[in-house]
């Protein structure tokens, strides 16, 4: 997980958006898009390729997201001073589209995974419906640090992983990079019907998985397609990997230590931990125990 301990100080390139549900569509057995609008989404100045938010999403009881403050220096205090029961539940998600439509109205779209009703995030996608109201902190400006695609200059190839949580991050991606990149791309799936392809002007072989383990060995499944894999005859790969921690350390391990991929050039995020929570994996990044996601480290 990419858990960092908010501090109010990196509020600066973002700010609170109030985003109102305007409709949802089934994308695929595990994907549900949920477009927002809202005026405030005027300011949102979203990033593109993995360009991430964090969503204040109500409790159940709850229609719509209220915070007692969106003050930059004390919303957070204030946030976490509330009783458990009534407290928002904050969450990672990506900005999978920002566009303003011929008539004026900024949208933006999240895929949101389903992965059972007892989750708050994937339970409230499945429940939502229009004029329904979230809170969320997103970016005011397009350069921003949640937008974590970042290859250095030189790059001859890109190479990818992604879980169902980061394949909509990697669609958005691959939709943005120049004509003719050469791209090799693992996508891992719960079900068949999660391949949803994405559409791009690189040159992109993507090689579908489809999860057969729903447990730890996931794992093994995952390394076995990447290590049968032909890669692009490249002198200068970047590498971005991203989809449940445990997975993406054995895949970062796997093109650093087998590929030999420089391990400046992978960018590895974490976006969920098998049997964590994001409440558990917050409790440890503010315990100093989150695992170190830094491209130097030894893993
Ligand atoms: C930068 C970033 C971008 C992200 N973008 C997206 C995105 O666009 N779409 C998206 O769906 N997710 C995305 N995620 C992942 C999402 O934040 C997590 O899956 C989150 O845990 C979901 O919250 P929840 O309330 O549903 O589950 P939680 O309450 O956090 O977790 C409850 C339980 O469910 C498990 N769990 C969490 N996610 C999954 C899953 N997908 N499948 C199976 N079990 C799971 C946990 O291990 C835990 O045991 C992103 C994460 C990050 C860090």
């Amino acid at each position: 997980m990419t858990v960092t301990a908010p501090a109010p100080a990196a509020v600066a390139h973002f700010r609170f958006f109030t985003m109102e549900v305007l409709r949802t569509r089934r994308l695929g057995r595990s994907f549900l898009r949920v477009t927002f609008g809202g005026a405030s989404l005027a300011d949102f100045r979203s990033g593109g390729y993995d360009q991430s938010l964090s969503l204040f999403l109500p409790q159940p009881h709850q229609e719509h997201t209220t915070l007692p403050s969106t003050d930059e220096d004390t919303w957070f205090g204030a946030w976490r001073a509330m009783p458990d029961e009534e407290r928002p539940v904050m969450r990672s998600y990506t900005v999978r589209e920002q566009r303003r439509t011929p008539r004026g109205v900024d949208e933006v779209d999240i895929d949101f995974v389903l992965h059972g009703d007892s989750s708050p995030a994937s339970s409230w996608a499945g429940r939502a419906v229009s004029g329904r109201r979230i809170m969320a902190i997103g970016p005011a400006v397009a350069e921003n640090k949640s937008v974590r695609f970042q290859p250095p200059a030189g790059t001859d190839a890109i190479l990818m992983y992604a879980d169902e949580t980061a394949l909509p991050a990697a669609s958005a991606i691959l939709e943005r990079l120049p004509a003719g990149t050469p791209v090799k791309a693992w996508f891992e799936v719960p079900h068949e019907d999660d391949r949803l392809a994405p559409a791009s002007p690189a040159d992109v072989d993507i090689t579908w998985i489809v999860r057969a383990d729903q447990g730890p060995g996931r794992t093994d499944q995952v390394l076995e397609v990447l290590r049968a894999a032909e890669l692009p005859d490249a002198r200068a790969p970047y590498a971005w990997i991203a989809g449940e921690s445990g997975t993406i350390r054995a895949v970062r391990r796997h093109v650093v230590q087998e590929r030999s991929v420089d391990r400046r050039a992978v960018r590895f995020t974490g976006y969920w931990r098998l049997g964590r929570s994001e409440e558990q994996l917050l409790a440890e990044a503010y315990a100093g125990r989150a695992p170190s996601e830094d491209p130097d480290s030894a893993l």
